[in-house]
């Protein structure tokens, strides 16, 4: 049995980025909400596709290219076997794409609600005194890494900023602030609880 509980976390946004845009029938900037359609229109050999959003005032809406006039064979056919079938995974997955969003729209509210799901890789034993979290994200999020310790471990800001004081809480990749940035796929954070009276607690809030 090793000292360290090693726990993966698995975080999905909850929330699809929102572009602000200008709303001719509004008259004014509304939020716009992915509507979880998209438009594929031919033009010979050429293709164009969009995600279509609605206007969460009026329902207008706005199509977010996903390509335009783009031949036919150039075309991963995997994105292509997506659009013609609807494919309610892939049309998620380019909802939640905030880069992608980024290239169409100038303002985009982000939220940093996810859902976390907790498998143990390596159990704790009676006497572990480390917690060791690996992150997956399957989109990117504005959540701060900060924030998910408090919410998933039950500890509050005040204690984390104490514990990463004392030099308990290790990241990797290392970095200077890294706990008040946005989480990031593959990190891992390391916190050493020993002499902690909750340490208990705390390591089974890190897993399921
Ligand atoms: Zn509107």
């Amino acid at each position: 049995m090793s000292h360290t509980l090693l726990v993966q976390w698995t975080i999905k946004p909850r929330i699809a980025p929102r572009p602000w845009l200008a709303c001719n029938r509004c008259r004014t900037v509304r939020p716009f909400e992915p509507s979880g359609k998209t438009r594929l229109n031919a033009n010979g050999r050429r293709l164009d596709a969009w995600l279509i959003y609605r206007c969460s005032g009026c329902d207008s809406t706005w199509n977010r290219p996903i390509f335009e006039r783009r031949h036919i064979r150039d075309i991963d056919p995997a994105t292509l076997h997506a659009l013609q079938n609807n494919d309610g995974a892939w049309i998620e997955k380019v909802s939640f794409d905030l880069d992608g969003l980024r290239q169409n729209a100038g303002r985009i509210e982000e939220f940093a609600e996810v859902h976390v799901e907790k498998t143990i890789l390596n159990p704790a034993a009676a006497s572990s005194l480390r917690v060791e979290i690996v992150l997956g994200l399957a989109m990117k999020t504005s959540l701060r890494t900060e924030r998910l310790l408090s919410m998933e471990l039950g500890l509050s800001r005040k204690r984390i900023a104490m514990l990463e004081e004392a030099g308990r809480v290790a990241t990797t990749p290392l970095g200077r602030n890294t706990l008040r940035r946005s989480v990031k796929d593959q990190m891992r954070i390391t916190i050493d609880l020993a002499g902690e009276a909750d340490r208990n607690a705390i390591l089974s809030r890190a897993g399921p």
